[in-house]
C-alpha cells in the first residue's frame, strides 16, 4: 500500500475532539505520593485542601482511580475557540537537518495568551465560578499563566488577582498589560499587601522575588478573603489532568494517520505540558500495550530532575502550602538572574516525579545558549517564533534527529511546542548580541539547598 502523504498540519474536526480528560494516575502502579499537611505531616484531607482550592478541583487532585473525567460542555465550548491545536509535521526542519527522522510537533501557541496554560486556566476558572466564588488568586513568573487565567476569568466574569514575580513585573511590562486588558489586578511580589510579603521584604528588602514567594502571597490572600480560592498553573495533579487534552488530541490525530511516535519530548518547568502531552501514551506504556521513549527537558540552570532530590518539600518559600513529594532543588532555590526563560520552579509535578523515579521517563538538561540556537534554527525554517521554554524541547528534538542522521534510523519524534516567544525578545536580543551566558549551579550550591529540605519520615 502506498504511504498516505501526511499533511503539513493535522487538524481534528469538532466531532473528533476529546470529550474527556485522561487521568494517568489511574494506570500508575505506584501512585504519586499524597500532599502532606506541613504542620502534622499527615496526608491533606479534602476539607483542608478545600480552604485553598475549589471543591471540584480538590476531588480531581485526589482522584487516583478514575481514568477518564468528563470535560464539562462549557469548557469544551471554550476549547473550541482555539482548539484543536495543530499537530504539525516539521517537513521543513527535517529537510534542513537532512535527517531520516520524521518530526512532529503539537503547537499550543495559537491563542492570545500564547501557551498551553489556557487549557487548565479555563477549567479552574469554570469550577470556581460553578462554586459561586467571587474570584481567584494566583502567582505568575514570566506571565503566561497570569495571562491565561486573566482571559479565562474575564470570559466567566470572575475577579482575578495575580501576584507577579517582581523582576518579571518590571522587565515584562507587555504581559502585565495584557493581563490588565483582561481585567486582572497585577501586584508585584513580594508586596506589602500580605503578611508573608511584608516578612520577606523586611528580611530581603532588595529581593526581585521568586515564584515560591509569589505563591505564598497568593495563597494567603485566597484563604483570608471570603469567596476567593487559589489556583495554580502547573505542578498539581489537576493541572496535568486538564493538560491531557494536548496528548488526547495528539493521539487521535496520529491514530488517524497510523503514526506511532518512538520518542516523545517536552520541556519541563512544573511538568504540566509534558505530563499532558505524554499522558495517553504513558497510559499505553503502563498498561503494557505499547512502548515509547519519553524525555523531559529542563534548563541546566534549574535542574530539578537531573540534579534534584526525590523528597517531600514545600511548594512555596513561605512554607504555608502542603508538602509535596517531588524531584526538588529545595524551596529556597532561585535560578541565576541570567537565566532568561521560565522553567524556573524548584520542584516538579509529583506524577512525573514518580514516573521518572520508576524509570518510565528520562530527563536531560540543556544550556540556554544551545536552546536559543535551536530556537533560531527552528524559527527560520518552520516560521513560528518559539518561546524560550518550548525551545528546550526543540533542542532535544533536533539532537535526536541529528542522531538519526548518524545512524540512519528513521525514528518518529514528537515534541510539544508549548508557545510563542513574542514577549521574550529581550532574551533573543541578548542571544543575538552574544551577551547571553550559561549558568550552571555548582554542587556546593545545590547541597546547601538540599540540606534545608524538611525532614519527613
Ligand atoms: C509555563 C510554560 C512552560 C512550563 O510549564 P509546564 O508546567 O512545565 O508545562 C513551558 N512553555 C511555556 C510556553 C509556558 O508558558
Amino acid at each position: 500500500m502506498a504511504e498516505t502523504k501526511i499533511p503539513y498540519k493535522i487538524y481534528l474536526n469538532e466531532s473528533e475532539m476529546p470529550d474527556k480528560w485522561y487521568n494517568v494516575r489511574a494506570d500508575m502502579k505506584n501512585k504519586p505520593a499524597p500532599l502532606l499537611n506541613p504542620a502534622t505531616h499527615e496526608p491533606m484531607k479534602p476539607e483542608e485542601l478545600g480552604v485553598v482550592f475549589c471543591d471540584e478541583l480538590v476531588a480531581q487532585e485526589l482522584d487516583n482511580t478514575n481514568p477518564y473525567i468528563e470535560i464539562p460542555q462549557e469548557i469544551r465550548d471554550f476549547y473550541k475557540m482555539y482548539r484543536p491545536s495543530p499537530l504539525v509535521r516539521a517537513y521543513c526542519l527535517e529537510e534542513k537537518l537532512q535527517t531520516p527522522a520524521k518530526i512532529y510537533y503539537k503547537f499550543e501557541g495559537n491563542n492570545t495568551s500564547g501557551s498551553h496554560k489556557l487549557n487548565s486556566a479555563i477549567a479552574q476558572a469554570y469550577y470556581a465560578k460553578k462554586q459561586g466564588l467571587k474570584g481567584v488568586t494566583t502567582e505568575t513568573g514570566a506571565g503566561q499563566w497570569g495571562t491565561a487565567l486573566s482571559m479565562a476569568c474575564s470570559y466567566l466574569g470572575l475577579d482575578c488577582k495575580v501576584y507577579m514575580v517582581k523582576c518579571s513585573y518590571e522587565q515584562k511590562p507587555f504581559r502585565r498589560e495584557v493581563m490588565r486588558t483582561y481585567g486582572a489586578s497585577v501586584i508585584p511580589s513580594p508586596s506589602m499587601t500580605t503578611q508573608v510579603g511584608q516578612k520577606i521584604l523586611a528580611e530581603h528588602p532588595d529581593t526581585t522575588g521568586s515564584l515560591g514567594c509569589a505563591i505564598s502571597e497568593a495563597v494567603e490572600v485566597a484563604v483570608t478573603n471570603e469567596g476567593y480560592r487559589y489556583v495554580l498553573g502547573s505542578v498539581l495533579n489537576q493541572v496535568l489532568l486538564h493538560q491531557s487534552i494536548i496528548g488526547m488530541e495528539t493521539k487521535i490525530a496520529m491514530d488517524k494517520y497510523g503514526i506511532k511516535p518512538d520518542i516523545i519530548i517536552g520541556c519541563a518547568g512544573g511538568g504540566s505540558n509534558l505530563g499532558g502531552l505524554i499522558s495517553p501514551f504513558m497510559g499505553e506504556k503502563l498498561r503494557g500495550e505499547a512502548d515509547y521513549q519519553f524525555i523531559a527537558v529542563e534548563p541546566a540552570s534549574c535542574p530539578s530532575f537531573t540534579r534534584g532530590t526525590y523528597a517531600y518539600d514545600f511548594c512555596d518559600t513561605g512554607m504555608i502550602c502542603p508538602l509535596a513529594k517531588m524531584y526538588t532543588l529545595g524551596c529556597d532555590f532561585i535560578p541565576s538572574p541570567n537565566h532568561a526563560g521560565g522553567l524556573r520552579y524548584h520542584g516538579m509535578s509529583p506524577v512525573l516525579s514518580q514516573l521518572y523515579d520508576d524509570g518510565l521517563m528520562e530527563a536531560r538538561s540543556v544550556i540556554q545558549t544551545d536552546v536559543f540556537e535551536a530556537a533560531e534554527a527552528f524559527a527560520r525554517v518552520e516560521g513560528i517564533l518559539p518561546a524560550p521554554e518550548s525551545s528546550h524541547a526543540i533542542r532535544v528534538a533536533i539532537d535526536e534527529a541529528l542522531k538519526c542522521k548518524e545512524t540512519g534510523e528513521e525514528k518518529t519524534i514528537l515534541f510539544g511546542l508549548t508557545g510563542t516567544g513574542y514577549f521574550d525578545m529581550y532574551a533573543y536580543e541578548k542571544f543575538h548580541n552574544g551577551e547571553m551566558g550559561d549558568y550552571i549551579p555548582t554542587d556546593e550550591e545545590l547541597a546547601k539547598y538540599r540540606a534545608a529540605l524538611p525532614k519527613v519520615d
